[in-house]
């Protein structure tokens, strides 16, 4: 829009014309009008900005205070000088000694905690926020106080409130941790109940058990007639599955609570090689399999680790191929990468041409207690927690396991771990031992004719199934039903060896092995430990009560072997 001129220069020029200088300062003035309208426009959105800035910082502020009002924290924000700035509302339930308004306008924070801490608590959070300020990191901590007659449990957290790495001040909460603390112990105490329960489970099953395998033992050892053998034998392997289902659920609770210890100790590959070869040839016997195994030559002849573990781990997966496969073969193969100068990476496969395993499954089988594929797989026992105790043990050992299958054509399962070495010399080739295959019938190593040993046990039995084990030694065996009767027989110098329950009315075990070790001369006598308490770990536990040795029950012929042959005197044994 064009204005009109504000000057008149008279009448003899045309009345709205504009010279050159008029349409100069006209276009000036337009310019400044221009921006004087965008000024206005600026300091209007300015002012709107700040208004909504001043709504937000009221709705925060009012969101605090809803905050401070509603937690059920007790929140204390101080400044540098560790004078309250604001408290969490949950302070005027407890005390109303300083005013909402001092505390706003800044009172010495201490006030506020002497009302809210006492004691050693108090002094413990007064040190803290002061070494806050100073620029210390606070961890959480949480702390126990009796209140009125009831016990508490408090975490206390204090952090810095700093800007352009000043100290402006510190925020402390406090969170009743009562109820979870509380609930946390119930769990532990439940617990050990639980692990007490499995342990006393443990030597109840165990104790009967033990009669029953050493009484078929011995059917199968003495009897002439066949079928009387055959249900022996019957007998025995059904014992056995029983005794693994036990060791299976103890096993796995033991993982579940965090108390499976591995032992670390070297073992030589090519007897842990052997070991499981010889059970699974025996066990592939019974089915039309090819066992093959792919052992590499070069692998260490002495590693560091939990040896009974992989052997448990390396069974199960054994086990399951030739449980899930009723014809083609069974693949073990094994082999070890050199990592370092000291450690190995073990890799094993269980290759099988079996039932395989549906896809949809493959996710679920390393759970617990599961069982799939059910219909087809119905004749097979088992519980389900197997391959759930070797993912875990396996991860203990800080190793992975996976399987692959396709359904109806077999499954790979695979393992791998990171061992130290104790001696990289190759293995070498795999030697074929026959005489280690196991007969129904266990025969001992040795005699020991001029031999004499003590047992100790308060059940009847009990005594005649390990009498009878020791039976085929040639020794003499002295029975004591009860720990004052063992004590009143034993003489180190007459008893080569004695094997000790555990748990007796009376005079325990335990007790009953002190006595005989303050005797004359029964410091070093040879006194083995032999009970049905038989958690993992057992064997450590009694050595550190002082036993020689441990003997699991159900009573197994090839231990006791060990055993004997481990603590007669030399001069005593002959060779078989
Ligand atoms: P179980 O004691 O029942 O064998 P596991 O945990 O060892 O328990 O195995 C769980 C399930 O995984 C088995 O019941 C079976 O369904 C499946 N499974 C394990 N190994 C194999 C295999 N080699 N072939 C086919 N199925 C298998």
């Amino acid at each position: 829009m064009i204005n009109r001129p504000i000057i008149d220069f008279g009448g003899h020029r045309d009345k709205f014309a504009m010279t050159d200088k008029e349409k100069e300062l006209q276009l000036e003035i337009d310019k400044l009008k221009k921006e004087n309208s965008a000024l206005r426009d600026a300091k209007k959105k300015a002012e709107n900005a700040q208004l909504s800035l001043q709504e937000s910082m009221d709705r925060q502020a009012s969101y605090l205070s809803l905050l401070l009002e509603a937690t059920p924290y007790f929140i204390l924000i101080t400044d540098e000088n560790f004078r309250t700035v604001m408290v969490s509302d949950v302070y005027f339930k407890y005390d109303h000694t300083v005013e909402r308004e001092a505390i706003i306008r800044g009172v010495d924070a201490t006030r506020i905690l002497e009302n809210f801490a006492f004691g050693e608590s108090l002094q413990a959070i007064l040190d803290n926020c002061r070494q806050c300020l100073a620029g210390k990191v606070i961890p959480p901590f949480l702390q126990k106080i009796n209140y009125k007659g009831k016990r508490f449990a408090i975490e206390t957290s204090i952090s810095p409130m700093v800007e352009d790495s000043k100290i402006l001040g510190l925020c402390l909460i406090q969170i009743d941790m009562t109820a979870h603390v509380e609930s946390l112990e119930r769990a532990r105490s439940a617990d050990r109940a639980k692990s007490n329960f499995l342990a006393n489970m443990s030597h109840e099953i165990r104790t009967p058990m033990n009669v029953i395998t050493g009484m078929s033992e011995f059917i199968l050892r003495d009897s002439e007639d066949d079928n009387a053998k055959k249900h022996a034998s019957m007998i025995k392997a059904a014992s056995h599955s029983l005794l693994s289902i036990i060791n299976d659920i103890l096993d796995f609770s033991k993982i579940e609570s965090g108390k499976m210890d591995l032992v670390n100790d070297p073992f030589m590959t090519a007897s842990l090689v052997n070991d499981v070869a010889t059970m699974m040839k025996v066990k592939i016997l019974e089915k039309p399999l090819d066992f093959r195994l792919e052992i590499d030559e070069n692998l260490p002849v002495t590693l560091l680790g939990d040896e009974g573990r992989i052997k448990q781990v390396l069974i199960n997966l054994l086990n399951n191929a030739i449980k899930f496969t009723q014809k083609g073969y069974v693949l073990w193969r094994m082999r070890a990468e050199k990592l370092d100068s000291q450690f190995c990476r073990l890799y094993v496969d269980v290759e099988d041409t079996g039932v395989g395993i549906k896809q949809e499954d493959l996710e679920k089988i390393f759970s617990d207690f599961t069982q799939v594929d059910t219909k087809r797989n119905r004749t097979e026992e088992g519980t389900g927690l197997g391959l759930a105790i070797s993912k875990r043990l396996i991860s203990l050992m800080e190793g992975s396991i996976h399987v692959d299958s396709v359904y109806g054509k077999g499954s790979t399962f695979s393992f791998d771990l990171i061992l130290r070495v104790v001696d990289w010399t190759p293995m070498g080739p795999m030697k074929e031992n026959r005489e280690e295959y196991p007969s129904d019938v266990y025969r001992p190593s040795i005699v020991a004719k001029n031999a004499r040993v003590l047992i100790v046990d308060d059940n009847e039995m009990n005594l005649e199934v390990t009498a009878g084990i020791l039976e085929p030694y040639g020794l003499e065996a002295t029975c004591a039903n009860s720990g004052e009767k063992a004590l009143e027989l034993f003489d180190p110098d007459k008893f080569d060896m004695v094997f000790m329950d555990h748990m007796m009315p009376g005079m325990d075990g335990v007790e009953t092995m002190r006595k005989m070790r303050q005797l004359p001369g029964g410091k070093d006598a040879k006194i083995i430990a032999l009970t049905a308490n038989a958690l993992s770990g057992a064997a450590f536990e009694y050595k550190k009560l002082g036993f020689q040795d441990f003997l699991a029950k159900p009573l197994d012929p090839k231990n006791m072997d060990r055993i004997m042959r481990t603590y007669l005197p030399r001069e005593k044994i002959t060779e078989q």
